[in-house]
C-alpha cells in the first residue's frame, strides 16, 4: 500500500511542477472562475464546448499542489469527451475524495484520478481537489465564479 502510496504522490507532484493544458485554448467559448478561501486556489476553467463536447480545456491560476495538480488531471480526463460524461466522472470523482476514509476506496471509471483517492483522509484537502470540478461544471452551465465556501 505504501509503494502505491508514493505512486500517488509522484504523479500529483509531476502534474503540479509541469500542470497539462494550461493556459486558455484559442478558441475557448466558456469560462468560470473557482475560488477556494480556505487554501487560497485560485482558478479559472477555460473550456472550448461545440456541439455539447468539450473539444478543449485549459485552466489558469494559482494554488496549492494538490489544487493545480488536480486541475491538470481534470483536463486530462475531459478533454474531447462529452460533458455529460465529465459530470459522471465529476460524481465519482466527488464520491471518491469524500468517501469514508475507513472503507475501500471506490474508483471504478476514474482511471488516473484514482490517485487524489488519499485526500478522502484529508477533509481540509477535499476543496483543494474539487476545485476545479466545480469550476468546470460552472463553466460548462453557464459560466461565472464559484466559490468552495
Ligand atoms: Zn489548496
Amino acid at each position: 500500500m505504501s509503494e502505491l502510496r508514493e505512486l500517488y504522490q509522484s504523479v500529483i507532484l509531476d502534474h503540479n511542477k509541469r500542470p497539462r493544458n494550461f493556459g486558455t485554448p484559442g478558441d475557448a467559448n466558456r469560462h468560470a472562475d473557482g475560488y477556494n478561501p480556505l487554501c487560497g486556489d485560485k482558478l479559472s476553467v477555460h473550456v472550448t464546448l461545440a456541439d455539447g463536447v468539450v473539444k478543449d480545456v485549459g485552466f489558469e491560476g494559482q494554488g496549492c499542489a494538490i489544487s493545480k495538480a488536480s486541475a491538470s488531471l481534470m483536463t486530462e480526463a475531459v478533454k474531447g469527451r462529452p460533458a455529460a460524461e465529465a459530470e459522471t466522472l465529476f460524481r465519482a470523482f466527488h464520491g471518491l475524495v469524500t468517501s469514508d476514509p475507513r472503507g475501500e476506496p471506490d474508483t471504478r471509471g476514474l482511471g488516473k484520478l484514482a490517485v487524489f483517492g488519499g485526500v478522502r483522509e484529508f477533509p481540509i484537502r477535499v476543496k483543494c481537489a474539487t476545485l476545479c470540478w466545480h469550476t468546470l461544471r460552472a463553466a460548462l452551465a453557464s459560466g461565472g465564479v464559484v466559490s468552495t465556501e
